[in-house]
């Protein structure tokens, strides 16, 4: 770990800052949602404020990151320098048992910076997040209040060789995935293991696995050939490992997921012009949804539970209401981007943030909010550079 000297340069001055927080302190919004958007070519993360379009500042990396956001941290995934920045986002929602408190301070880099040979994805869980180094094929395990304590101490796992791989926090064990022979070589599967690193039972075949997403308590984890559920042992043992095939949908295979928060459901990719719904439990667990091109990023609602977001490369964002498995409204929102050329090319990325689906238009240099209620595009937010990978943070809460 290194500690460096924290880097912002506010977009605003000094003294517009000081007026917004006297502004704060005599009216206390009670919703916040911040944007952060990591730009396609340069080392920067700008800061936005989704509900006025507000700039809150830049802070500089070594390279484009990618981006992951747990609780009011923003993960700044800079594999290639091996570093992870922390923003603390500057909303911050305490639980008060039946509600949230919110607090609102001016986003910050965190003096720490993570670092290791290739960081690469960052997986929350049960209150533990896990940063997987493809370098080395160890797993940090940390609380996201640990990151503001001094002396950062994770715990290092070692669960296997150096591969891209991911390790999922399920109580006081972990998913880990599960290398082949060699770095380069199919990942095998999934295993489970327990915070000393020691293995419970058989590694789960899951050829090529790839993305992961919670939804109650349950873990989704893509395969070339299926999925793999992890579901909590109601004695709190091990988690247990079920493989579900997915030959049926045809061609194709799940690589990225997202997990439903009020309903128990997960919406993952499959092929390049379909999303594939999956329900733990159902005796018919997936729903292909064909879209009309192909895909180029697709979200959640975390307030609307049934509504799923999906952008295709006409530049149609589809609504899909997850209870149906039906796409129920198309608008155009940007020029068409297609999917031929290199999939790291820039094209738009999705976020959710309040009332709004945030898109990031790199071609035209701004984010745009479109209303999830009316479809309808609200603001336009310019942002200096190529606007790429975008995350939000926020949501609702007392102010007493
Ligand atoms: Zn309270
Ligand atoms: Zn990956």
């Amino acid at each position: 770990m290194t500690r460096k000297t924290s880097v912002i340069r506010p977009w605003l001055s000094t003294a517009m800052l000081l007026a917004a927080s006297t502004a704060q302190a005599q009216d206390v919004p009670e919703q916040a949602h911040r944007l952060f958007v990591g730009d396609h070519a340069n080392g920067v993360v700008h800061a936005l404020d989704a509900d006025t379009g507000a700039m809150l500042g830049d802070f500089a990396l070594d390279m484009t990151p990618a981006l992951t956001a747990v609780g009011s941290t923003v993960f700044a995934v800079q594999g290639a320098s091996g570093k992870v920045a922390l923003i603390d986002s500057g909303i911050t929602l305490e639980d008060h048992g039946d509600h949230a408190d919110l607090k609102i301070t001016d986003p910050a880099l965190l003096n720490l910076t993570l670092t290791g040979t290739t960081p690469a994805h960052v997986v929350e869980g049960s209150g533990q997040i896990a940063l997987f180094d493809d370098g080395t094929g160890a797993v940090q395990l940390f609380t996201e209040a640990a990151l503001r304590a001094e002396p950062f101490a994770p715990v290092t796992l070692e669960p296997g060789a150096a591969h891209h791989g991911l390790a999922a926090p399920m109580g006081d064990y972990l998913v880990v995935s599960v290398p082949g022979e060699t770095a380069d070589a199919p990942r095998v599967g999934v295993k489970v293991i327990d915070q000393s690193g020691a293995q419970l039972g058989d590694v789960m075949p899951c050829p090529g696995v790839h993305g992961q997403a919670q939804s109650a308590r349950v873990f989704a984890f893509g395969c070339k050939d299926g999925v793999v559920l992890a579901t909590p042992a109601a004695n709190g043992g091990a988690p247990v490992l079920q493989h579900l095939p997915t030959a049926e949908l045809g061609e194709g295979n799940v690589s990225t997921l997202k997990g439903g928060t009020a309903l128990q459901f997960f919406l993952g990719n499959y092929g390049p012009d379909a999303v594939v719904l999956i329900e733990p439990g159902s005796d018919a667990p997936f729903r292909k949804i064909a879209l009309p091109t192909r895909r180029v990023d697709f979200a959640l609602d975390p307030v609307i539970a049934r509504n799923g977001y999906i952008l295709t490369e006409d530049g149609q964002l589809h609504l899909l209401d997850i209870l149906s498995g039906t796409i129920t409204q198309s608008v155009t929102v940007t020029e068409p981007y297609s999917m031929d050329g290199h999939w790291r090319d820039p094209r738009p990325r999705l976020a959710v943030a309040g009332g709004h689906i945030a898109l990031t238009d790199p071609l035209k240099g701004v984010v745009r909010l479109i209303s999830t209620e009316t479809f309808a595009e609200v603001r336009q937010i310019p942002v200096a550079g190529v606007p790429y990978t975008i995350v939000a943070v926020g949501g609702s809460g007392a102010a007493h």
